[in-house]
């Protein structure tokens, strides 16, 4: 069965960074964009549009000092604001416009007017912190997406499911102590920024609420799926959640210039269709994604068509070939499985 499936799309995402050398460069968007645009996919997706976030948006993840910190940017030519993160005139805009374009998205799929939706923007945001933009981050899309869920739809349990190349210590930093939303993450180990470990499981009422999962450099499809199948799933069952979001980095793409692991278009399309059957089986389909990282331009525009398709119903990734795949990882895989399952069993005993 096809999904009604929403895509924010919108060119004032390529103006943040033009004409900078940095690997979080326009041309990402632009080539998804003209990929969306092929005869093949351009009538198969539903428009939503950008806007801009407002201020007490923004607010319930970062400070307000932050908050002007990145406003008095806007006009200059160039902000440093860490080693890797730069501002330029257009930034305080078009960050405003990456967190308002994920709402809208979330706003979609929770009234009905599109059945799951994938908010294709950018600066990325899952790296910002209350008071800090940092790798490639200004504002944290996801966190103030999930926020946003809480207020306007009176959620009580959201899953975010952060499958980038890097831990979201952002987004784990803006949900420690809460257990209204459930966060998992998968990320190279080591790697940037250096937090994630297993032992980070939130605090007072959000113990038990981040769940991490380390990868070593090298992991492939059949071990995230294995991770996503029997470590997520189990965890997402007792947990309910009643919206699904995603931090989709594709940065684990076997040709990434940034990481070492090894998923392919194929793999994501996997992933995604774990989570989609999730959200089918608890929320009524609802999941929204966002972009984070890819810097493998070609391989980030496939990956993201795969999930596209997969998310709309024009593939459907098999229960079967799920199993296939995931019957060919050896030992290494079983003992990541297992640690992790000792971690979490103590909070969920669900395996
Ligand atoms: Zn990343």
């Amino acid at each position: 069965m096809s999904k009604n499936t929403g895509v924010v799309e919108d060119l004032r995402y390529i103006r943040h960074g033009a004409g900078l050398t940095h690997p979080e460069t326009p041309e990402r968007l632009v080539a998804i964009y003209e990929m969306l645009d092929n005869p093949d996919m351009a009538w198969k997706w539903t428009g939503i549009d950008a806007r801009h976030a407002t201020r007490g948006e923004l607010e319930r993840v970062h400070r307000p000092s932050f908050v002007d910190f990145i406003a008095q940017t806007a006009g200059k030519s160039m902000t440093i604001l860490d080693p890797d993160t730069v501002a330029t005139a257009e930034t305080y805009d078009t960050a405003r416009l990456a967190a308002g374009g994920f709402m809208n998205a979330i706003d979609s799929v929770m009234s009905g007017e599109t059945d799951n939706a994938f908010a294709l923007v950018r600066p990325p945001g899952h790296h910002a912190q209350a008071a800090t933009a940092a790798g490639f981050c200004i504002f944290n899309n996801i966190a103030v997406g999930a926020r946003h869920a809480l207020a306007r739809w009176g959620l009580e349990r959201i899953l975010i499911a952060d499958w980038d190349l890097h831990h979201g210590n952002g987004t784990q930093e803006a949900f420690y102590e809460e257990s209204r939303v459930l966060y998992f993450s998968t990320h190279q180990s080591p790697g940037y920024p250096g937090t994630g470990g297993p032992e980070e499981m939130g605090k007072g009422p959000g113990l038990g609420y981040t769940l991490n999962v380390p990868l070593r450099p090298g992991a492939d499809d059949a071990l995230y799926v294995r991770v996503f199948r029997e470590l997520l799933c189990p965890v997402a069952r007792s947990f309910r959640p009643e919206l699904i979001l995603v931090s989709a980095g594709f940065d684990p793409y076997i040709g990434d210039p940034l990481g070492e692991m090894k998923v392919t278009p194929e793999g994501f399309a996997c992933l995604t269709r774990v989570l989609l059957d999730l959200a089918d089986e608890w929320c009524g389909g609802r999941l929204a994604m966002v972009l984070e990282g890819g810097y493998n331009v070609q391989g980030l525009t496939k990956c993201v068509r795969a999930v596209l398709l997969e998310m709309i119903g024009e593939t459907r990734v098999t229960e079967e070939t799920l199993i296939r795949m995931v019957g060919e990882t050896g030992g290494q895989a079983d003992r990541v499985i297992d640690r992790a399952r000792e971690r979490i069993e103590p909070f969920w005993p669900v395996f």
